[in-house]
């Protein structure tokens, strides 16, 4: 009875994934994930963004008996869920603070009714004494079909999604134990796994972890020196192949995309500034044109499908790595090679210091990007291993395919640091620079700085090479911003060590194929 009750989930599931949502077949562990929810387990459920999480909710929703209950954090996208659930013939609605109360009490009777396939909720609505009673209802019934507990990651304190209410969610494993549940997420890191299974009472559950590794990615991370510059020299060998360029503000968006288009390239902006009509174009040119480039923000990203996406670029440092392997991950959907590319500079880790300065887990954030940034390793394993999964070098990123080289950096140092600590930790890696360099500005002159021993010690190296010791120095720990300073930097306790003279450091050499390849490498600003 078992086997054949089996094989008719199987062929069930099978069947709805055709009929009703169009795909041809289940992708990753879907088929076993929908399987076991069906039969009544739980589950956790780790798979990177675009896997295909909603799914293995929705399928088992329409599977089983009764409503799938569906907590979502984020009101804007519930509606998107749901508008495209009812637009291929599934009965879905939700619950949030906007819909009024008469328009719940319809949606309630239908779940009562035996109508009603999928119910999306947000936190605050489901754990609220007046939903509990509902549901206390629906269960004796038997009208629940299962609680999907999306963005489980919300549950942690640590992270930037927390969301209070979902502490909450673990009263439904202890009020509706005969109910399956599935939280899922895209954040794997062990930590918040643990946290997760805790907190939810899932420990029992069966974990379902898909491999975050795309094989297809090449990643390249290169110093800044000259962005423009540098970013031609990245799309000319790839004319023609469809790509996003992301930048941080709204602005710079608009300025590069202008001045791409003036270059010859078929490039157009995209920022939630711009009107619904010029997006909704922008996505459907995007979704169309060969050789399209867009420049956006990291509001480029939701209800893109386009499978041939060839290169991402990053003209400005990501919110966090996180964001980083969404953004980079929207390339090369087909499986065939596709390029992520990432120019970032010293100003850029100062513009998001300066942003975050409050915020002490978004400076943790920053702090693991860099470390990305700035690692000798395989790309690919770094960024790997910080959603907890070990991998092979792949062979075909900047650091395996020229692993990078280092010198004896100790003296050029303690010059940097000498020159912080002597001109107060009061200035900016601009002004230092000067100093180190010997240059007579209106400002050195003001501080009287040209008197400094320092002065003029440091012309053995550029401006540009200068700028990327600081970067690395800064990386490494030995310096800091001072979040008030706006800019200036400070030494940290690390930094003794070195300018005692009991420490040596190593700093990674600039690529050769970079070396005094940017003319105006001696501008002042990055
Ligand atoms: P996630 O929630 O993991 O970010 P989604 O559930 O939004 O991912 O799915 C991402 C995209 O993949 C959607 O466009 C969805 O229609 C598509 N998709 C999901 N499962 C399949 C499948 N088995 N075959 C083809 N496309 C799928
Ligand atoms: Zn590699």
């Amino acid at each position: 009875v078992v086997t054949n009750q089996l094989h008719t989930i199987n062929t069930d599931a099978k069947t709805l994934l055709n009929t009703v949502f169009g795909h041809s077949a289940f992708r990753g562990q879907q088929a076993e994930i929908i399987k076991h929810i069906s039969t009544g387990g739980d589950a956790l459920v780790l798979m990177p963004t675009g896997g295909g999480k909603s799914l293995c909710y929705q399928l088992p929703s329409i599977l089983r008996q009764g409503t799938g209950i569906v907590v979502s954090p984020l009101i804007a996208l519930m509606q998107d869920q749901v508008d495209k659930l009812t637009q291929q013939g599934i009965k879905a609605a939700l619950i949030n603070a906007n819909i009024p109360n008469e328009v719940a009490r319809e949606t309630v009777q239908l779940a009562f009714r035996g109508e009603l396939d999928l119910l999306y909720i947000s936190p605050e609505r489901l754990v609220s004494d007046f939903f509990l009673a509902i549901l206390d209802g629906l269960y004796q019934s038997n009208k629940i079909a299962l609680f999907a507990i999306d963005e489980a990651h919300c549950i942690t304190q640590w992270g930037h999604d927390f969301r209070p209410e979902y502490r909450q969610l673990s009263t439904l494993h202890d009020r509706y134990p005969s109910v399956p549940r599935i939280a899922l997420t895209a954040t794997a890191d062990p930590k918040t796994q643990t946290e997760i299974r805790e907190q939810l009472g899932l420990s029992q559950a069966k974990r379902f972890i898909s491999s975050f590794l795309r094989p297809n990615l090449a990643y390249t991370v290169t110093d800044k020196q000259s962005a423009k510059h540098q970013l031609l020299d990245f799309l000319q060998p790839r004319a023609g192949q469809a790509g996003i360029v992301y930048c941080a503000t709204r602005k710079k968006v608009e300025q590069i995309a202008d001045w791409l288009f003036s270059v010859g390239y078929n490039a157009l902006p995209y920022h939630a500034g711009l009107s619904p009509e010029i997006r909704q174009t922008a996505l459907q040119r995007f979704q169309q044109e060969s050789g399209l480039i867009v420049v956006a923000t990291i509001a480029f990203g939701m209800g893109i499908d386009r499978a041939d996406v060839r290169f991402v670029a990053h003209l400005d440092l990501p919110r966090n790595l996180e964001s980083y392997y969404q953004e980079t991950g929207r390339a090369g959907r087909d499986g065939y090679a596709a390029e992520n590319w990432m120019c970032y500079g010293l100003h850029d880790v100062l513009t998001v210091v300066l942003r975050n300065s409050h915020s002490p887990s978004a400076h943790v954030e920053l702090m693991e990007l860099l470390a990305y940034c700035e690692t000798p390793k395989c790309r690919q394993v770094a960024l790997l291993s910080h959603f907890g999964e070990a991998a092979a070098p792949c062979g075909i990123c900047d650091n395996c395919l020229e692993p990078p080289t280092y010198w004896d950096a100790t003296v050029a140092t303690q010059k940097a640091l000498s020159v912080i600590y002597r001109t107060g930790m009061m200035f900016g890696s601009q002004h230092l620079i000067d100093v180190l360099l010997g240059k007579s500005t209106p400002k050195v002159r003001e501080y009287g700085h040209e008197k400094l021993p320092t002065f003029g010690v440091g012309k053995e190296h550029k401006r540009s090479e200068w700028r990327r010791i600081f970067r690395q120095l800064l990386v490494a720990g030995y310096i800091e911003f001072n979040p008030e300073g706006f800019g200036a930097l400070r030494l940290t306790e690390h930094a003794r060590t070195v300018l005692s003279g009991n420490a040596s450091v190593s700093l990674k050499q600039l690529p050769l194929q970079n070396i005094g390849k940017y003319s105006n490498e001696e501008k002042r600003d990055d």
